[in-house]
């Protein structure tokens, strides 16, 4: 509720702070149990740092996250670390967040050895489980991660994230690094560790076509702005917000008859260290009128469970 993350600005030799980039300016969300929420934005949009801060890996700078119907983001450090077990995080890397002189059996065991006290044989075999699940051969476990591919890798990350059977995950940008056709085999092995164990996830992308076929909500962001929430299917069907229209007429369409809504964004994503007044928007936005650049419009609900943020949403 109400999420703030600012970073501070320093310069110079006394390294004084001359402003903030307001990363995440004052967004609410809510995500339901069993739901995927997707979330989504040019890159610098806030959408990582949103994901972070909801996990308390970093503290939020105001506002409040809650967990269940209790606020987290006040806990102690040790009260976190439990309820960590329950939140993981996927990361967009497989090459980066794999320790490369771990045994794939290390890495995946390294969360049960840390959090639980079970044997070294039990753990071996909820690896040799785990393994299995996110469809690895589990005779591979002895190897080290380069001897894996690019979308083995990424399993061998889902493995690690599911070990102590959490609830709640988030997937930033878990598949971006990856080829199309090795893309979608790992989000269906999303999809499917979400119907088997029951998942919440907030997966994260920057491109609206990677969230379509796993998301049941979308939220879409824009310099650090929540700008238009809704059910996927409604979203793709009819934007409301004109950054989300743009976002899908970036999308090639098989049907060229469609193209005459086509809306093409202008001009870079301006810095959010100094973000335009009013609608954030307004410097792109091809509807841009005088009331957009004097007052910021609010999220809100136009339609049942559709909200956007803009004075002249497409209805
Ligand atoms: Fe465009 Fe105005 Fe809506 Fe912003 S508020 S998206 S500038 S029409
Ligand atoms: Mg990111």
């Amino acid at each position: 509720r109400n999420v703030k993350k600012y970073f501070p600005i320093h310069k110079g030799l006394l390294n004084r702070v001359v402003g903030h980039v307001k990363a995440v300016d004052d967004v609410s969300i809510a995500i339901r149990k069993g739901e995927t929420f997707g979330l989504v934005g040019e890159s610098g949009c806030g959408k990582s740092t949103l994901g972070r801060v909801i996990l308390q890996l970093q503290r939020a700078t105001g506002g409040d996250i809650m967990y269940q119907g209790e606020t987290i983001r006040t806990l102690s450090s040790s009260s976190l670390r439990k309820l960590r077990q329950q939140m993981q995080i996927i990361f967009q890397d497989p090459y980066g967040s794999l320790n490369p002189r771990f045994l794939v059996r290390d890495i995946i065991g390294e969360p049960l050895r840390i959090h639980t006290n079970a044997t070294s044989k039990q753990i071996d075999a909820r690896v040799v489980e785990l393994m299995e699940l996110v469809g690895l051969d589990a005779s591979r476990r002895n190897r080290y991660p380069h001897e894996f591919s690019g979308g083995q890798r990424q399993r061998i990350g889902i493995a690690r994230a599911i070990a102590l059977n959490p609830q709640f995950i988030v997937a930033d940008e878990a598949v971006s690094a990856l080829d199309v056709s090795v893309q979608s085999q790992v989000l269906n092995l999303l999809v499917k560790l979400q119907k088997e164990l029951g998942l919440t996830f907030l997966f994260i992308a920057h491109g609206l076509n990677v969230v379509r076929h796993i998301s049941d909500r979308v939220g879409v962001m824009y310099l650090g702005k929540m700008v238009e929430v809704s059910p996927t299917e409604a979203l793709f069907d009819k934007p409301l917000h004109p950054y989300t229209a743009a976002l899908l007429s970036s999308i090639p369409r098989p049907n060229p008859h469609l193209k005459r809504d086509r809306i093409v964004l202008q001009g870079d994503v301006p810095s959010p260290a100094n973000p335009p007044s009013g609608c954030r928007f307004h410097p792109r936005c091809p509807f841009a009128e005088a009331k957009c650049s004097a007052e910021e419009p609010q999220l809100q609900e136009v339609m049942p469970g559709r909200q956007v943020a803009c004075h002249f949403p497409l209805l």
